[in-house]
């Protein structure tokens, strides 16, 4: 974000550009494609509040349909069942993948609106249909999966959980707000974002070389916590199912590889 953008103003800011392109280009395009409110392999980038909402009224002013790739945030990730819902976006098309089956067996959906749906709705000889098939599409196996995790989802109701479960890491790494090589701490919900930079103050990106993110989670995988970074952000999106003393392992483990990793490294201050 440019430094003469606040947080009110981001949205705003964002959804400017996003109009500026469509303006210019929405005859051709087809659609617009995003993560809603985290953008998990970008670098667990998150969105200002808002922003899903104006990308949907903008794609509705400019008739371009709207894909949400839910594939990440989906299944309870950034506390409601689906990211969407906390702008009362509804997408054109939404996809769906990881926690469809709880990450037990691959399973994905793609679920669209009916006017897209029947778009390719139409007799068999007009060959009209939208002929696409995967080789292991309607899978038996992963579908009885996905229906015993969605069963969880009804039964259990781990999604009400995720707002205290997000807050508890979210206060435990207040501890880190002060360190010279964290950058910021983001998500939502069990959804995390470590970034390490060079120094906090200028948010200067660590020389890759280096692979702090990298040495950092394998430390952590030493002590019992498998995570793994994006380049130099530390990535954390637990189970729901996590328990508070799994959080506190998770937290404790967490903090403590990056100060100790980190702490082999020269500040800008000593290293000119
Ligand atoms: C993992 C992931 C994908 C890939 O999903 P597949 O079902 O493996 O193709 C797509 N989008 C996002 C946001 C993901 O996190």
């Amino acid at each position: 974000m440019p430094r003469d953008v606040d947080i009110e103003g981001a949205a705003e800011y964002y959804l400017s550009q996003m109009e500026a392109l469509l303006i210019e280009h929405h005859e051709e395009l087809a659609a617009v494609v995003m993560e809603p409110l985290v953008q998990g392999a970008a670098g667990m980038i998150t969105h200002p509040k808002g922003f899903l909402r104006g990308v949907r009224a903008l794609c509705d002013r400019y008739d371009v349909l709207l894909v949400c790739d839910e594939v990440a945030t989906g299944f309870g990730r950034t506390g409601t069942m689906f990211a969407c819902e906390q702008e009362d976006v509804t997408p054109d098309i939404l996809c769906l993948g990881k926690g469809l089956t709880g990450g037990y067996l691959p399973m994905a959906a793609t679920i669209a609106v009916p006017k897209v749906y029947e778009a390719f709705l139409a007799p068999v000889e007009s060959s009209k249909q939208f002929f696409h098939g995967h080789t292991f599409a309607g899978n038996p196996l992963a579908a009885a999966a996905a229906l015993a995790s969605l069963d969880l989802f009804d039964q259990e109701q781990p999604v009400l959980s995720v707002p205290t479960k997000g807050n508890y890491l979210r206060n435990r790494f207040r501890a880190l707000n002060d360190h010279p090589h964290v950058g910021c701490v983001r998500g939502r919900g069990l959804m995390f974002g470590i970034e390490l930079v060079q120094d906090s103050e200028s948010k200067q990106p660590l020389d890759p070389a280096l692979l702090l993110g990298r040495k950092i989670c394998q430390l952590a995988t030493d002590r019992g916590v498998w995570i793994r970074p994006l380049g130099d952000v530390i990535v954390l999106m637990p189970p729901l199912s996590i328990n508070q003393s799994e959080l506190a392992i998770l937290a404790d483990v967490v903090i403590e590889s990056i100060e100790e990793v980190a702490s082999g490294l020269a500040s800008r201050s000593s290293c000119g």
